[in-house]
């Protein structure tokens, strides 16, 4: 059957749909980069909301910028903007599950008036945002909105046809304040320490060089709440689109699926109201930052002390690490004695708990993560989610040998040759100069992290670099599995 409002009645009743009127449904929200995660995180948390019979006037309005969002007009619009969630459960257990909160779905590059006319619209209260972290036009090296981008510099010399995220925001924001009207909240929910902080600085930078007092108006004015989201939500692919259909007999142009777990913990700062985020298990709290570190420095720095390690020892995917008790004991090691250590108490959270559960939740066959998606970009990576917890540990003269083993098993990963002599396809903005300091990884075993803008002056501590030179030495000699081995049985 394919999936429309018209069939959601007739539908296989194994695949839950909504028990609300859609009909009744009003734009609350505008939500610009509707991929995956959106569609298995805020907007699932929405539909359930409504189908509590609450939050009707907080219905989503999809927006793409990106010239590739077309193809997610196309599916949504066939199917009246419904879309099944799959959750896979790791006994093999699927639920399927429509999702209705997404009430339309606009596509800038053709008509961006349309978009800004959208979010400017008095009943829309809230903008959000899912675009990726290089979405936040963030300058590798000095951190600041980045103005030499050729988009940016479009849309400052046309700011009434805008193209990009700052500005088709910035202008709503703009015709709202000249029409006396209250800006809306911007909720970043992308995978930024910060991220309500960072989207603030970067609307404002991208706002004042439009117009100055534009800019001081944006940054007095408008709230950014700090959230920490998570939920493991691999990309589509053509099986799971034929899954849906043979299991289910639903014809879905594009499902999205992901693991049971999820979470979203998020500051609460919305002048102009919110739909009741808490009755759906969404915590909202004052202050983010103790979940977002717990979730960087465990969640995301495993993810990191697994991947290169797994893919060197042959492993192709996360699950297949996550069931073999040598990288189990590793990774509940690595967390406890060197990262759990560095955070701040989490309110409301065992820990302990939290730990096991990454496992668990890392170790789902049927999410089928991949080490390369995991492996890609590690130049944003280790030193945002990794370097902090090796720095807080040197600090508190703590455990260091786990955390420089795993930047070594990047340094190794980064010879660009696997144990079997196999090319490894590098995926990192910083990948030539990257593989070409890494080639010499035998000669001058220490060249890697004399990186100063990746690393800082970790170099310098004599305890993290014999720690990284040992775990180096031991990967070029015994290679992956063997390190690991030995590092577990030694106490560091
Ligand atoms: P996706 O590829 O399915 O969707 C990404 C969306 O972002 C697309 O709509 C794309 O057009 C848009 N986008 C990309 N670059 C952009 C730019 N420069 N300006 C405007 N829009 C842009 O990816 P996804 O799985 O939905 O993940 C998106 C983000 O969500 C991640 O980068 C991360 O910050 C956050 N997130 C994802 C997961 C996950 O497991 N997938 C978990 C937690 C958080």
């Amino acid at each position: 059957t394919p999936l429309t409002h018209q069939t959601l009645a007739t539908l296989n009743p194994a695949v839950k749909t909504p028990t609300y009127d859609r009909a009744a449904v009003t734009a609350g929200i505008v939500h610009i980069g509707v991929g995956g995660f959106h569609r298995a995180h805020q907007a699932m948390y929405l539909d359930t909301l409504m189908n509590q019979g609450e939050g009707l006037e907080w219905g989503i309005v999809g927006v793409g910028v990106m010239p590739g969002d077309k193809r997610m007009q196309e599916a949504l619009s066939c199917q009246d903007h419904l879309y099944t969630l799959v959750v896979k459960h790791p006994d093999g257990t699927f639920e399927p599950r429509v999702i209705g909160s997404l009430v339309d779905y606009l596509f800038a590059p053709e008509d961006p008036e349309a978009v800004i006319e959208a979010m400017a619209a008095p009943a829309i209260r809230i903008v959000s945002l899912t675009v990726t972290e290089g979405g936040y036009n963030v300058h590798p090296v000095s951190g600041a909105f980045n103005l030499d981008n050729p988009l940016i510099q479009r849309d400052l010399a046309d700011p009434q046809r805008p193209a990009s995220t700052f500005g088709l925001v910035v202008e709503a924001l703009a015709r709202r304040r000249a029409r006396g009207l209250a800006p809306f909240t911007v909720m970043s929910c992308d995978n930024i320490q910060g991220n309500g902080d960072v989207a603030r600085r970067m609307f404002a930078a991208f706002a004042t060089a439009r117009d100055a007092a534009l800019g001081e108006w944006l940054a007095r004015e408008v709230a950014f709440p700090n959230s920490m989201v998570d939920r493991i939500t691999p990309v589509t692919t053509p099986g799971d689109i034929d899954e849906l259909t043979s299991r289910f007999g639903v014809k879905d142009a594009w499902p999205v699926v992901c693991e049971p777990f999820t979470q979203w913990v998020l500051e609460d700062h919305f002048p102009l109201g919110r739909p009741a985020f808490e009755a759906v298990g969404v915590q909202l709290v004052d202050d983010v930052e103790p979940f977002e570190l717990m979730k960087l420095r465990l969640l995301n720095a495993s993810h990191q002390a697994l991947t290169y390690f797994g893919y060197l020892a042959g492993y192709r995917y996360a699950h297949e690490v996550c069931q073999d008790p040598l990288f189990v004991a590793f990774l509940l090691r690595y967390m406890k004695e060197e990262g759990a250590p560095t955070l701040a108490p989490v309110p409301g959270i065992d820990l302990d708990a939290y730990q096991h559960t990454l496992i668990e939740r890392f170790a789902n066959p049927e999410i089928k993560d991949t080490l390369a998606r995991l492996c890609a970009e590690s130049s944003d990576r280790i030193p945002k989610w990794l370097v902090p917890v090796i720095r807080h540990q040197l600090e508190r003269d703590g455990p260091v040998a786990l955390s420089a083993a795993v930047v070594a098993s990047w340094a190794r990963y980064a010879e660009g040759v696997d144990e079997k002599g196999a090319p490894i396809e590098v995926v990192d903005a910083l990948r030539e100069p990257l593989m070409a300091i890494a080639r010499d990884n035998r000669t001058r075993p220490e060249a890697f992290v004399e990186n100063r803008e990746l690393f800082g002056d970790l170099v310098d501590d004599p305890r993290f670099l014999q720690r990284y030179l040992e775990a180096l030495a031991s990967l070029h000699a015994r290679g992956a599995r063997a390190t690991l081995e030995a590092l577990m049985g030694s106490r560091g």
